[in-house]
C-alpha cells in the first residue's frame, strides 16, 4: 500500500462514522415531529443494469419510491406520514386537498384518509383542457373515487387555495373539523418526509458500500426537492442533487425549492444551513406545459418499460427520466460513477394517458 492509499483507508471509515452520527442526529431531530406509518420503508435501491448498458454513461440506480405501498405508491406517501399525523394531532376529521385532474398526490391522500377513517374532499383543477374520457375518469381519478373521496372539478387557473378555504368554511358550518393539505403536500411538514428520505438513501448506500455521485428526480410543487436539499445538507452529503422541472421555468422552480428548503431547515433542531447553489433545477423538459405529453417523455417511458420492466408516469417521472437520459448524452454526468434516479411513482396516471403512447392493437 502506498502512503496515499494508507491515508485513504484510514480516512474512509472516519468519514463513514461522521455520516452515521449525522444520520443518527437527523433521525432524532425528525422524531420530534408526529408521524403515522402509511407506507413501506425503506424503499428498495436497485441497479438499472440494462438501462446503464444501453445508455453507456454512469452506472444508474433507482430509488423505488414508487413502492411505498399506499394505493400504488409514490412520493406523496412520505409527506403524508407527517401531514396526516399533524391533522390527527389537531383533531381534524376531514381532509381537503387539491391537484391537477390526474394528481398522484390527491390519490395517495384519499387512500391515507380512508385508512385513518377521515372524510376526504378533493378539488381537481383542469390544467390540460383534455376531454379524453380516460383522462377525466380513469387512472388516479378512478382511484380517488374508489377510496371514497368526494371529488369536484375546478377550471384552469382558478385560485385553488381560495377554493379550498371556501370549501373548508362550508364544511365547518356543517360541524366538520377540516385540515387543508396544500397541493402536492408541499409545506415544511410534508417536506420532512424527504428530509428523512435523504438520510434513508445515504444509509442504504453506505450499507452496500456504494458512493452516490448524483441524485436526479422530477420536481413540481417542490416539497420533494426541498426536503432532499435539507436532508443532504443536514448530513453534510456531497451528492449532486438535480431536479427536472415539470411545470415552472427554472428561476421560479429553484426559487420555490430554495424558499421551502430554508423554511424546512429552520424547523429542524439543530437548524441546518441551506446554500442557494445546492438548489438546481433543469426545466428544459416541460414541453408545451404541465401534464402535456412530449416525444422525449414517451420515448423514456417506453425505454424503461422495455429495458428494466419499470413503469413511470407521463406527467412527472417520465419527464424526469427524459431529462436524465438527455443529460447523460450531453455529458452532464461525465466523471461520475453512480447516478440514482428517485422514482417518485405515478404509474396509475398511465391509464389516464393510454392514447398518448400510440400502441398497436393485437397481432
Ligand atoms: C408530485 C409528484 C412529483 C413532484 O414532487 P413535488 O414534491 O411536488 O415536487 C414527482 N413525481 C410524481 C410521480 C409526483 O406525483
Amino acid at each position: 500500500m502506498t502512503q496515499t492509499e494508507q491515508l485513504a483507508a484510514r480516512k474512509a471509515p472516519a468519514h463513514d462514522d461522521l455520516t452515521a452520527s449525522l444520520c443518527k442526529q437527523l433521525s432524532i431531530a425528525l422524531a420530534k415531529f408526529p408521524r403515522l406509518p402509511l407506507g413501506h420503508f425503506p424503499t428498495p435501491l436497485e441497479p438499472m443494469d440494462r438501462l446503464s448498458e444501453v445508455l453507456g454513461g454512469p452506472r444508474l440506480w433507482v430509488k423505488r419510491d414508487d413502492c411505498t405501498g399506499l394505493s400504488t405508491g409514490g412520493n406523496k406517501t412520505r409527506k403524508l406520514e407527517f401531514l396526516m399525523a399533524d391533522a390527527v394531532e389537531k383533531g381534524a376529521d376531514t381532509i381537503i386537498t387539491q391537484g391537477a385532474t390526474q394528481s398522484n398526490h390527491a390519490r395517495q391522500t384519499t387512500a391515507a384518509a380512508a385508512k385513518l377513517n377521515m372524510e376526504c374532499h378533493i378539488l381537481l383543477e383542469d390544467r390540460t383542457g383534455s376531454n379524453d374520457p380516460n383522462y377525466i375518469l380513469n387512472g388516479n381519478v378512478l382511484l380517488d373515487r374508489l377510496h371514497g373521496a368526494t371529488v369536484s372539478k375546478r377550471g384552469s387557473g382558478e385560485d385553488m387555495n381560495a377554493e379550498m378555504e371556501s370549501l373548508a368554511a362550508d364544511l365547518q358550518r356543517k360541524g366538520k373539523k377540516t385540515y387543508i393539505i396544500p397541493g402536492g403536500g408541499s409545506n415544511t411538514t410534508g417536506a420532512l418526509g424527504y428530509v428523512n428520505c435523504a438520510r434513508e438513501l445515504v444509509e442504504q448506500a453506505t450499507n452496500i458500500g456504494l458512493k452516490i455521485d448524483a441524485l436526479v428526480h422530477a420536481t413540481g410543487s417542490s416539497g420533494t426537492q426541498a426536503g432532499l436539499v435539507t436532508g443532504l445538507a443536514a448530513i453534510q452529503s456531497d451528492i449532486h442533487l438535480l431536479g427536472i422541472g415539470v411545470r415552472a421555468p427554472q428561476e421560479k422552480q429553484e426559487g420555490m425549492v430554495f424558499d421551502l428548503a430554508t423554511k424546512t431547515a429552520d424547523i429542524l433542531d439543530p437548524v441546518v444551513n441551506i446554500s442557494r447553489q445546492d438548489v438546481r433545477a433543469n426545466c428544459d423538459y416541460v414541453g408545451p406545459g404541465y401534464g402535456l405529453p412530449t416525444d422525449g417523455m414517451i420515448a423514456a417511458i417506453k425505454l424503461l418499460a422495455q429495458t428494466e420492466g419499470l413503469l413511470f408516469d407521463p406527467v412527472y417521472s417520465g419527464k424526469g427520466l427524459d431529462g436524465l437520459i438527455d443529460q447523460i448524452k450531453k455529458g452532464y454526468f461525465d466523471g461520475m460513477d453512480n447516478v440514482v434516479f428517485l422514482h417518485t411513482g405515478g404509474s396509475a396516471a398511465l391509464f389516464g394517458y393510454s392514447e398518448t403512447f400510440g400502441l398497436p392493437g393485437y397481432e
